[in-house]
């Protein structure tokens, strides 16, 4: 007999840094993944650049997101964590990763692919003054901002780059192109603190560049070292003289980043040290790769065009390290080809002393970097596998749902099947939580589990802390006592505790934060991770309830809607990394702040939870005996809800929900569709008397907590009017 249980996990590959080494790297993890090993990766934002697209975008050749690889989406794809967090530090004797803000993580392999800094961040005023090439997030939003800016204002532009490599000339050419495109006049500077410029490039392209600067009019300015900056430009030494410039943009200091040299990896100049396997000169068990890393065997320059050779053999060695095998060499090419865009659709090349130029060079380079990011691009084909050809009746129609099913709320019973299956078992009315009397006190108590929707065990236990959280919350009542129930997939004996060990710390960072802690729970091993909170609630006032709404009652909500369809899409590789984070991040916000802030005031109160804002609206209207009538256009939603809906993207729980819109008058569309979203930790949705509204806006303003008033309450039978 065959088993369809999963298979334990026994060892975990940590990869430091979305470097093209490590895009590559999960590529292939994705297509062959080794078996009882997990991969998570760690990088400081969900997109990583890939820079040889860059110059091309700043001239307006390319769109921002043509540049992107989306982190979220590969990770999905190769069944990995991604933990959006910067690394800090790294303790190679007991295997762990610092990051910056969350607690330690193990690893079992290591591979960093960190890529470099700037010197130049250090100096007086770069921060706020200087925007470095990379990362892009920031460089592309000023690039943008400032051109837009001018454009408006009709102003001139005073640009100045720092930095007179390959790169600097192509940025300085592509900001020159852009500029004169749009019509926007001003000058472009580059600024070297050498004694002269593109010394790494060979006589012939060097020639070409140069008369593509003149025939431009960039000023070049040479031996000139940048000591600060300042709002009105950049000071120049050795007398701090400044030198005006509007914006300014560096791709000069080069270094490694000086957290390496608190590890104890063998480094050169900073670099990590790699041996020809790629793996670190005295430590088993580190690889580096890319410009972080130095190859003691055959030193290059800093180019990603090594980064992403390196790619199949750092792959072959990080699986052959987990199964302790032998690993393979590295041997890098001695030169490569150079293709440097000149801000117009043209290009030069630069291998063995020649330089070639002109739009075919161009047309060449665009085709070997789209067909790079070509393979970041689109969603991988998630088969489903053919059914045995005997089977139950009524298999097929659950097949594909069941295959897809989502995670978190999406994958909660319907209302309509619970309500038939408890049929009237329960005690007292359906309310977010029970209520228990004592005497003259009464408590609260829920329970709540998620099932997981990603592979981050501490940022699983977060949200399902909050939304057990929610229904305690709902009631107006402050949590008191917690326990957890923990299921956890297969996993050695060491990789359990590890996971324990993270639940348990990102349950703890949401439940100390409410002033309460964990004293018990259960925990068992099943088929995958499950992760749940019962929690005892105390009163001082009356429990708010679901039954005090009134016509006239204004109806509010304290978070935005769509978290369903972001999950759904973002299992199914659709969902924008970008989104999916600010979807995350919504879902850790807690709601201890609104409640207090709702409790004097509010008349009736729920969470928006698995039913989606109608379902729960519903539970409110049919508890009170009322109707609402709700404005579209006021209802809050996250980033990319909308077009998923446009796109016909649904959470399995959608259909069921949707039943509602038979007691609802609208017109259907991609918006209304949301209205049936599932929630996880949604908002608290409220109805407040209309003469206290301006009063409870006023407060909620003051704590800095959101707030949208999105309809009312009216006179009749339980019924939502759409407008
Ligand atoms: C304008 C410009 C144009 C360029 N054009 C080309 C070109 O055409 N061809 C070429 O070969 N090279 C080019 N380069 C150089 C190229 O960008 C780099 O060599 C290449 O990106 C290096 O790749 P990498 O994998 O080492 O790291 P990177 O691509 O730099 O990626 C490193 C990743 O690690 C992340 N990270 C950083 N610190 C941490 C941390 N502490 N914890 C976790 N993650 C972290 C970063 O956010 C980033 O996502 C260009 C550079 C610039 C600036």
């Amino acid at each position: 007999m065959q088993s369809n249980r999963p298979l334990p996990i026994t060892r975990d590959l940590v990869l430091l840094g979305g470097g093209h080494a490590h895009a590559l790297v999960l590529k292939k993890w994705a297509m062959a993944p080794l078996p009882g090993a997990q991969v998570t990766l760690v990088n400081p934002d969900a997109k990583a650049p890939y820079t040889g697209m860059l110059p091309g975008f700043v001239a307006g050749h390319y769109q921002r997101a043509d540049l992107d690889i989306d982190m979220v989406r590969l990770a999905r794809q190769a069944g990995a964590r991604l933990i959006i967090e910067r690394a800090i530090g790294i303790d190679t004797e007991a295997k762990t990763v610092q990051l910056k803000s969350r607690p330690d993580i193990c690893y079992d392999t290591l591979s960093i692919d960190i890529g470099i800094t700037s010197a130049l961040m250090d100096l007086p005023g770069a921060s706020d003054h200087l925007v470095p090439a990379k990362p892009l997030g920031r460089f592309a939003d000023s690039w943008s901002a400032l051109i837009e800016d001018a454009q408006l204002k009709r102003r001139p532009l005073n640009i100045a780059v720092i930095g007179a490599g390959i790169a600097g000339i192509e940025l300085a050419l592509a900001m020159d192109h852009r500029l004169k495109e749009l019509g926007i006049s001003g000058t472009v500077g580059l600024i070297e603190a050498a004694d002269t410029i593109l010394r790494e490039a060979s006589s012939g392209a060097r020639r070409k560049l140069i008369s593509e600067l003149k025939h431009a009019e960039i000023e070049v300015i040479t031996e000139t070292t940048v000591t600060a900056f300042t709002e009105q430009g950049f000071c120049r030494g050795p007398d701090d003289a400044l030198v005006p410039a509007d914006f300014i943009v560096s791709t000069a200091g080069a270094m490694p980043h000086c957290w390496l040299s608190e590890t104890s990896l063998d480094l050169e100049a900073g670099y990590i040290a790699v041996a020809p396997t790629l793996r670190s000169t005295n430590t088993p068990n580190v690889f580096a790769t890319g410009d972080c890393a130095h190859l003691t065997h055959a030193p290059r320059p800093k180019a990603g065009v090594f980064a992403v050779r390196q790619a199949p053999v750092l792959f072959e060695n990080l699986c052959a390290d987990l199964a302790d095998q032998p690993l393979r060499n590295f041997t890098p090419q001695k030169s490569y080809l150079k293709l440097i865009s000149t801000g117009r659709k043209s290009a030069i090349t630069d291998k063995w002393g020649i330089g070639l130029s002109g739009k075919r060079i161009w047309r060449l380079k665009n085709r070997i970097d789209q067909a790079f990011m070509d393979q970041f691009r689109h969603p991988t084909n998630m088969e489903i596998p053919d059914l045995p050809a005997r089977r139950a009746s009524g298999l097929d129609d659950l097949y594909a749902a069941h295959t897809h099913q989502c995670g978190a709320c999406g994958a909660k019973v319907a209302q309509g099947t619970l309500e038939k299956g408890l049929d009237n078992a329960l005690d007292g009315s359906l309310e977010d939580a029970a209520i228990i009397n004592h005497g003259a006190t009464s408590q609260v108590f829920s329970t709540d589990h998620l099932r997981a929707f990603n592979q981050d065990p501490y940022t699983l236990a977060k949200v399902a802390a909050i939304h057990a959280l929610g229904d305690i919350w709902a009631m107006g009542a402050t949590p008191d006592a917690v326990l957890a129930h923990i299921v956890l997939p297969p996993l050695s004996p060491k990789k359990q505790a590890q996971m324990m060990r993270e639940i348990m710390a990102g349950a703890g960072d949401v439940f100390s934060a409410c002033d309460t802690k964990i004293s018990g729970g259960h925990t068992s091993n099943g088929a995958e991770l499950t992760i749940g909170f019962s929690i005892a609630g105390n009163l001082d006032h009356a429990p708010i309830t679901q039954s005090g709404a009134s016509p006239g009652d204004c109806l509010i909500l304290t978070k935005p809607i769509g978290t369903g369809v972001l999950l759904a899409a973002e299992m199914r590789q659709l969902a924008d990394g970008d989104d999916y984070q600010a979807a995350l991040t919504s879902m850790t916000r807690l709601q201890s702040e609104a409640s207090s802030l709702l409790r004097d005031h509010a008349t009736a109160l729920t969470d928006v939870t698995g039913f989606g804002l109608a379902g729960h609206l519903f539970n409110i209207l049919n508890t009170s005996g009322v109707a609402a009538r709700i404005d579209l256009s006021d209802i809050p939603l996250l980033e990319g809800a909308l077009n998923l809906a446009s796109d016909g993207v649904r959470s399995t729980l959608w259909p069921s929900n949707a039943e509602r819109a038979e007691q609802m008058t609208m017109t259907a569309s991609p918006l209304t569709d949301l209205l049936f979203d599932p929630q996880t930790c949604g908002g608290l949705l409220a109805t407040i008397p209309a003469a206290k509204t301006a009063q409870v806006f006023e407060a909620f303003e003051a704590a800095e907590e959101p707030i949208w008033k999105i309809g009312d309450i009216t006179q009749g039978a339980p019924h939502i009017e759409v407008q």
